[in-house]
Parts: structure tokens; sequence; C-alpha cells
């Protein structure tokens, strides 16, 4: 009987052949992905319907191809629920879901945005008009004896006629045209099913005709591995199983540092399997760093260049997410906002930061991963929000009191009772840092200051703000020893009143403000950033990404107690204070890392001092 497509259908095919031209291969793992849903539903069934109970279950897809006559065809055929005469009409000529009309009206005829949109929708069966003049569609239900023929072009309608096959399933057959005739091939077709299809449940296997010894001969081989690894439970899986998939799924030589496997049901069906490498990739801070994770659904492989699937701080995380509840086309721009994928992202981020939080109780152990994945780690604090209390917890520090890394927690509970803030510097390496003049007076005190030697520190530190009730204060800014100060710090920063006055008068414009400060003890002198301003390395980084907001000055801080300082005070010769305060100036912009303006000038001061001096 001759039956027209529902004008839905009409337009979707359509719009299939138009937009999602340059996805065509996909055809193929829809039709497997039908094939295996249908053994699915009947292995189903088989268990829990008596009706099924005899029925004959040997769930296999077969795949073959022929070219005679220059007529080539595909042929997919498995042996699962089948449909009857209704069931194909109501299948293979309706679109059932929900919303479709909704959806048709939506579609712009611009083939670009359109191919999005479909993706989204899940174009199944349908896809197969991108590569197929005809395709002919037998079936027979299980535990019924009747089959029928389903065929049509794509574009007049279909027809249905009475057939045979010997067993329940269903037959699927292509005739290709010229945009399909490349798949009428063994290496296609295997490179097709191990890309989309290879941990499709049950076994694939591929039919050809192959010549030996001049004589022809019929092969049948199986082309997918058929089984998702990831479905196993994990009480029937080693660690050395995990090993062996994560190097096949990655191509690394090395075992991962560990997995996290996660089975979630209820709301949200989903499988997740995930690895931490022993080793930081190569790319990790290239921009097209290779994304780590793959997106299947329903054990089809759907995606694996979707940087999306995990923030880009975890790019470091290899593995796979399998989505029970995602359609089959789901595209790049829809993932970003579907309401499911992000569920399962913000799950996923979840669970691999608790494992994080149970793997740095061994500290030993978190060090090592902490060597590898730390930096990675601290752009969390500025990219995930969410999880921000998390990433604090986790991230290290080197100290001025410790050996190897510090955590915020260890730092608070073994800080002096009266202290209020968290110290840290930053801008330089370890080395320089930990020999920063500004440090004497925090050692002076017994306080641990963090030692910030990572570039990144310098973007995400400051905008931390607190640690729980702890202002994290970095030590060169102008008030951040504020709090530390004696009385007697105060009164001898007040004395100094004069000399500060002569060194305004010599640097001029050249620093925004000159201070007493106690907190030096060996230096006389050091330049600091004001509390507002941003700090010497931020400025550097901005202004090397050439955003930089107009100069900013340091503030010259001097130690009244040092006794170059006490001298300058009692000093007469002009001369000789100008040279000084300009060396001291120079001297201590070269300790923050900055650079000598004038090299002439800064030359002729020394040598007119050195001359003095002898
Ligand atoms: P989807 O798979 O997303 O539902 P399709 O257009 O691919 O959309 O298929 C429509 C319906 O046709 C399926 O839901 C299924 O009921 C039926 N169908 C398709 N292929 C098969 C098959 N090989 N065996 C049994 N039923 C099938």
């Amino acid at each position: 009987m001759k039956h027209q497509f529902q004008t839905e259908v009409d337009k979707l095919l359509h719009l299939i052949i138009h937009s999602l031209y340059s996805h065509k291969e996909i055809f193929l793992r829809e039709l497997v992905s039908n094939a295996s849903d249908a053994i699915d539903k009947l292995k189903y069934l088989k268990f829990t319907d008596d009706a099924y109970k005899n029925v004959d279950f040997d769930g296999r897809i077969d795949i073959s191809f022929s070219d005679s006559d220059g007529k080539k065809t595909l042929t997919v055929s498995d042996s699962g629920i089948g449909m009857d005469e209704i069931d194909l009409t109501e299948n293979l000529g309706t679109i059932a879901r929900s919303g479709t009309k909704n959806f048709i009206e939506k579609l712009t005829g611009d083939a670009k945005k359109d191919s999005n949109l479909i993706g989204q929708f899940g174009v199944g069966f349908y896809s197969s008009f991108m590569i197929a003049d005809e395709i002919e569609v037998i079936s027979r239900k299980a535990g019924t004896d009747k089959a029928y023929k389903w065929v049509s072009d794509g574009k007049t309608g279909f027809e249905i006629t009475e057939d045979e096959r010997s067993s329940h399933g269903t037959t699927i057959i292509l005739k290709l045209n010229e945009n399909g005739s490349e798949y009428a091939n063994r290496w296609q077709i295997e490179q097709l099913i191990k890309k989309y299809s290879n941990h499709i449940a049950c076994p694939i296997y591929l039919t050809y005709e192959s010549e030996k010894d001049g004589k022809k001969e019929t092969v049948t081989t199986q082309i997918n591995s058929a089984s998702a690894f990831w479905k196993r439970s994990k009480s029937e899986l080693k660690d050395e199983d995990y090993n062996e998939f994560y190097k096949s799924l990655s191509g690394d030589f090395e075992d991962p540092m560990f997995h996290i496997h996660t089975r979630a049901e209820g709301t949200l069906d989903y499988t997740t399997l995930f690895f931490i490498p022993k080793k930081a990739p190569f790319d990790l801070f290239r921009s097209d760093y290779a994304a780590g994770v793959k997106l299947y659904v329903k054990r089809v492989f759907i995606t694996d260049d979707e940087k999306e699937l995990m923030p880009v701080y975890l790019r470091f995380v290899k593995g796979i997410i399998d989505s029970e509840d995602l359609p089959l086309n789901v595209s790049r721009e829809i993932l970003q906002q579907n309401k499911v994928m992000s569920k399962i992202r913000s799950n996923s981020v979840k669970k691999i930061l608790s494992e994080f939080e149970t793997l740095s109780k061994n500290k030993e152990k978190y060090a090592d991963f902490y060597k590898e994945f730390g930096k990675p780690l601290k752009e969390g604090l500025y990219q995930d929000f969410e999880n921000r209390e998390t990433l604090t917890e986790l991230v290290r520090f080197k100290s001025t009191k410790r050996e190897g890394f510090v955590s915020f927690a260890e730092y608070v509970s073994s800080m002096n009772s009266d202290q209020k803030s968290i110290y840290y510097i930053t801008g330089g390496t370890e080395e320089n840092l930990k020999n920063s003049p500004l440090l004497e007076y925090y050692r002076k005190k017994d306080i641990e200051v963090l030692i910030m030697d990572d570039e990144i520190d310098e973007i995400v530190i400051p905008s931390l703000f607190k640690y729980k009730d702890f202002d994290l204060k970095a030590v060169n800014r102008t008030d951040s020893a504020d709090e530390l100060k004696t009385e007697d710090e105060k009164k001898s920063e007040e004395s100094a009143k004069d000399v500060i006055e002569k060194i305004k008068k010599i640097l001029g414009d050249k620093v925004k403000d000159v201070k007493a400060s106690s907190r030096l003890s060996d230096s006389p002198c050091c330049v600091v950033a004001d509390s507002t301003d941003p700090s010497f390395q931020m400025q550097a980084m901005l202004k090397a990404m050439g955003q930089s907001g107009g100069e900013v000055k340091p503030v010259f801080e001097i130690n009244p107690n040092h006794a170059i300082i006490k001298k300058l005070e009692s000093t007469s010769d002009e001369t000789v204070l100008e040279n000084t305060v300009n060396l001291l100036f120079v001297q201590a912009m070269m300790l923050e890392g900055g650079k000598i303006d004038n090299t002439a000038s800064f030359a002729k001061a020394m040598n007119a001092m050195l001359e003095k001096a002898l």
C-alpha cells in the first residue's frame, strides 16, 4: 500500500539532505544504533514479558555490501525486536516525538543554523537518505510470522508490502547514490564502525568477498570490540583492566595515576569513567590542546573533540561520558546549552574534585599529583565559581617556613593566635622571592609567608580576597604590614618625617609616595605597590597583553632605623643626598624586578659616590 509521509517528515527529509551533508557518514552510526536498540528491547522483553519467553535470542548486527552492474548497495541487518506493518508506518513515516511541529517551524532554511537545530532533534533513520536513492526495510516482529517490506525514495512517500524474512529482526538495504558509493567498501565500513560504534554492546559482523589463491570466498568477521567497557560493573573489573582500557583510549604508554568510575541512575541515567594520567600532557598549556573526554550516547560514540564536556581547567582529565538521555545527533552548539549535558558535567566535576580531596589526604601522593596538575587547578579558582571553595582547599603553595607544599588550611592551623591575615609574596622565582627584603619583617615576627612563584598566582590569588575569615595579603603592598606594627614601630615611622620630605623632593614624580616603614630590618628601602594599585607583575602582564591602563607609580618605603637612612637625615651635602636617594631607589626597583630607565645617570651617580667613598 502507498503512503504519504507526514508533512513534518517531508520537511525534515528535505532539510537533512541539504544541511547535514558535511556529516553524511553518520548515517551508519544511526542505523547501527537503531539496530542495537532493537536488540536491547528484545533482550529486555525476553526477560520481563512472558509473551517473548520462547523467542530465540542471538543479538547481532550484520553488515554487507555489493557492487554488481555498477549498482552499489549496503545492508544492515539485526536480530532485534523487528517491526510489523503498523510499526513501520508509524515509526518510518511520522515523527512521534512531541514538539516536532514547533521544531520544524523554527528551521530557517539556512543550512548552517539548521544543521545545529537538527542535531538537537536527532535525525536517526532518515539520515540514510543523504547517501541512498532508495531504501528498503524488511522487518519481522518477534513473536509473529509475517514479514513486511517498506520501500521509499525519500521524496514521494513510501510503500509497504508483505515480504519474507526467516526470523525476527530488521534488514535495511540502502541503494547507494553518488554520495554514498564510497561506503560499499570494506575499509570504509570498518573504519566507521571503529570510530563510532566500537563499543556497541552486541557484535557487529562484516561480510565481504575475498580472493585467495585466485578463488573467491565469502568472509565474515567481527569488526567492533563489542564491549562498552565502562558499562561493566566495577566489581568485575580489576585495576589491570582499567589500565589497559586507559591506554587504548588515550594512546598513553603509561598506566594512569588513578580512575573514577561512576554510574548514575534516577532522574539522569549516565555512566562516566575518568582517568587522571601520571604525567601532564605536552599540550596542557597550549590553546589548541586536545580535549580528553569523549561523549557517547547510549554507547554510541558522538564526539571526542568537544572541549565543553569538561571545564577548561580540568582539561587533563581523560575518559568517557555515556548518557542515556541525550539525542544521538546532538551538535556542539546544542551541547553547550543542553540541560542534561550541563547537569552531567557539573556532577562529574564535583565527583572528580571530591576524588582529588580524598587523594589530598595522602600528602606524598598528592604532591606527585599536584606537581603535574597544580597549575591548571589554580586556573579553576577563577573559572569555576561553583566549586571555588573546594578548589581553595585543593591548591597548594610553597612557604617560607616549610619544605614542600602547604595548603591554606595547614597555614591557618599553624599560624600565630593573634594573626588576622594570610600573607603571601608574588612576582619572581622561588629563589628571588625567598630573598626579598620584604620578608625580613615577617621572619622577625615569626610569621609564615606563602611563596607564590607561579605566574598564574598573580592573577588568581588577589581575586580570592579571603580564605575563610582570613584576608589574603600580598606583602608587597603598602598597607599589608600595618596590622602587625607595634606602638614603638609606629613612633619610629613618625620620626622620619623630615627625611621623607627630602626624599620626596629628590624623587619627584618617579614615585607615588614616600613612606617610612618598620617592616624592613636589614635593608634600607624597598618599593611596593599602593594598596589600591595592581602589583608590578600584574602591570607588566597587562602591558604585555597590550592592556596597560596608564603608568602606575610605586610607593618608596624607607627603613627609619637603617644606618644609611639615619645618615641621610643628618647629611648637609646636597649632592651626596641626591645621589644616595637615586641609587637607593634604583636598587629597590631592581630587587622588585624593575628595569633601570636611565642607565647613564645611574652610572654617573654611582661613580660620584664611589669616588667619594674612596
Ligand atoms: P529514533 O531512533 O531517534 O527514535 P529513528 O528515525 O532512527 O529515530 O527511528 C524511528 C523508530 O523506528 C525507532 O524509534 C524505532 O522504533 C524504529 N526503528 C528504527 N530502526 C529499527 C530497527 N532496526 N529495528 C526495530 N525498530 C526500528
